[in-house]
């Protein structure tokens, strides 16, 4: 059973904060900023790409609520929402989750987007190739 399972059934301790019949919240443990959050779906997924589809929206609705909430509670307005899929993406944790990352001035985290210079050749190129795989 992955760590995560393991949270769900209790054999691992961990600080829920929110439960209902299909998802659970609870605080990762490595706290990244104060009130750093896991949410995810009960049943064991590898990444968010097998999760039923169903699940998908109110995983991002019940995500986005929390997300509000945790920060009222902790007095930012500011927040992250991230999911790493895959080990290229930092994925270390091979169950889908979200993770809510309040952010606070000063709190030294960097999540970086370092801009590549594209020509509009190459942005026309990019817009095709996945234009074309909605079709499929
Ligand atoms: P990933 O890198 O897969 O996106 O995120 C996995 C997260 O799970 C990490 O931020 C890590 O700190 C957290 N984590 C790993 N093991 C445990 C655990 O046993 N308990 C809690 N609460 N969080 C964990
Ligand atoms: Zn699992």
């Amino acid at each position: 059973m992955c760590v995560f399972c393991k949270i769900v059934t209790g054999e691992i301790p961990s600080y829920k904060i929110y439960e209902d019949d299909k998802f659970l919240a609870f605080l990762d443990i490595s706290q990244t900023s104060l009130g750093h959050t896991l949410v995810i779906p009960k049943i064991h997924v590898p990444n968010i790409k097998e999760l039923d589809s169903d699940l998908v929206g109110p995983l991002f609705n019940l995500t986005v609520n929390l997300a509000k909430k945790i920060t009222d509670a902790l007095d930012t307005n500011h927040f992250n929402i991230i999911n790493n899929t895959g080990e290229l993406a930092g994925q270390s944790v091979f169950h889908a989750h979200v993770h809510i990352i309040p952010r606070y001035p000063k709190d030294n985290l960097t999540i970086k987007f370092t801009p590549n210079k594209l020509t509009p050749e190459e942005f026309k190129n990019l817009q095709e190739k996945i234009i074309k795989s909605l079709d499929k």
